[in-house]
């Protein structure tokens, strides 16, 4: 018997098999059931062939307690999903007489008898299928109900699928939301090891981990243990993440400073060197930046270092631009703009300007609060854009942990 929360999509289309069109149903039904309390245990497409698609059913079918059919419902030829589905769980098809003849009237507009007849194979149901009917569009859905499974046939293109997925699934059982520990500065397989081992007490719990520069969610999803466990485990992973977990209810990083100045009544300001106003550009994608973000400053020379942040020749003289004395300058200098706290970076995010001393990905930090200033220094991978968003990253982390001590 599989379990009765595994779930399985299949999209059927040549167009999808030679690449002619982008899969976008899989993503929206895949992100639908884990929303819906089911894990997706496979996601095949499958081109217009009945014998195929009659095996990825027939295979999927018997794993899973779910399987997502999509394509393949409409009135041509290559249409085959019902054939494949008759096939595959052994149902015979039969015309439905009262889509029949809601569909006569479509097959009417059509001069030539054959076409008339190939939008009557729209309305054949497997036996003793449930019938979705169509929001939008001609074709109907379908859902069979076999000893170990839920086969349910939606139709291909997205607006005439999304209506019939939300009607299926609204009825399944409900299971607690995925609890996401959003998380920056930590290596995925660092907070992969802390999690698992923190969470070991609780059974019933998966982790699923997503990881972009600089940043990991780590997701705990509910897999029997019910609500209160999956929150106890959460908090047994919170503390576990410690200080690189920056949120627990969906928040991004930029989301969490802006809530963090307004709880401490602090303005905020930034200097931003290598990373060319994208710290700002964060903060201000916030609803509501305005009431702690003052502005902030790209400058880029040295010239603009001195004059808008009063950045001392002598410290650019003595320690070059790409420094801890330049960061902590630059962040001492936003401060002047009118904020508490604020941020500061400069480094070397390449191609070139590299040298043994200061090499491509050097970046400095500083975060200037009223207690002082604090440098870090950060030695970054990727390209020209990857060091850039890391710093991106690192700055506005910094900052949240210094908003946090306040
Ligand atoms: P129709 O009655 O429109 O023929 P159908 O159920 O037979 O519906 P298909 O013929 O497989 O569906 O696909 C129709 C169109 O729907 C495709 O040309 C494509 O634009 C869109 N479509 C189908 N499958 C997908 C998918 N997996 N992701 C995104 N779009 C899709
Ligand atoms: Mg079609």
């Amino acid at each position: 018997m599989p379990d009765r929360r595994e779930a399985a999509i299949v999209t059927v289309g040549t167009e999808l098999t030679v690449g002619l069109r982008v899969d976008t149903n899989t993503a929206s039904i895949a992100a639908a059931c884990a929303q819906a309390g089911y894990r997706v245990t496979e996601a095949v497409s499958v081109a217009d062939d009945t014998d195929a698609v009659a095996r990825a059913i027939a295979r999927l079918a018997g794993d899973n307690a779910l399987v997502i059919v999509t394509g393949g419902l409409g009135p041509t030829h290559d249409d085959v999903t019902r054939e494949a589905a008759s096939q595959a769980l052994g149902r015979p098809l039969r015309r439905d007489p009262a889509l029949s003849e809601r569909l006569a009237a479509a097959a009417e507009r059509h001069v030539d008898e054959r076409a008339r007849a190939q939008v009557l194979r729209q309305a054949d149901v497997l036996d003793g299928a449930r019938v979705i009917e169509p929001q939008t569009g001609t074709a109907p859905g379908q859902i069979i109900e076999t000893a170990t499974s839920t086969v349910v046939l939606l139709p291909g293109p997205p607006s005439e699928m999304q209506p019939m997925l939300a009607q299926v699934l609204a009825s399944a059982k409900h299971v607690p939301e995925p609890v996401v520990l959003r998380c920056a500065r930590i290596a995925e397989s660092d907070a992969q090891v802390r999690v698992q081992e923190a969470i070991r007490a609780f059974p019933g719990v998966d982790l699923t981990l997503l990881a972009s520069p600089a940043l990991v969610d780590v997701v705990l999803l509910d897999a029997g243990a019910g609500k209160d466990v999956l929150v106890e485990a959460a908090q047994a992973a919170a503390l576990a993440l410690g200080e690189a977990c920056y949120s627990m209810d969906g928040a991004s990083l930029p989301e969490a400073v802006v809530r963090l100045a307004r709880a401490t009544f602090a303005k905020i300001a930034t200097a931003e060197s290598c990373t060319g106003g994208m710290v700002a550009s964060a903060i201000t994608d916030v609803p509501g930046a305005s009431d702690v973000f003052v502005g902030g400053v790209v400058a880029y020379s040295n010239d603009l270092k001195q004059s808008l942040l009063g950045v001392p020749d002598e410290t650019l003289r003595t320690h070059g631009a790409v420094s801890r004395e330049t960061a902590e300058a630059m962040a001492s200098g936003a401060c002047g703009l009118g904020a508490r706290v604020a941020v500061a970076t400069t480094g070397i995010a390449g191609p070139g300007g590299g040298t043994p001393e200061k090499p491509v990905g050097l970046v400095w930090v500083a975060v200037a609060t009223p207690e002082g200033v604090q440098a870090h220094q950060l030695m970054l991978t990727g390209d020209r854009q990857g060091v850039r968003q890391r710093a991106t990253v690192h700055a506005l982390d910094h900052l949240r942990l210094a908003l946090e001590r306040m």
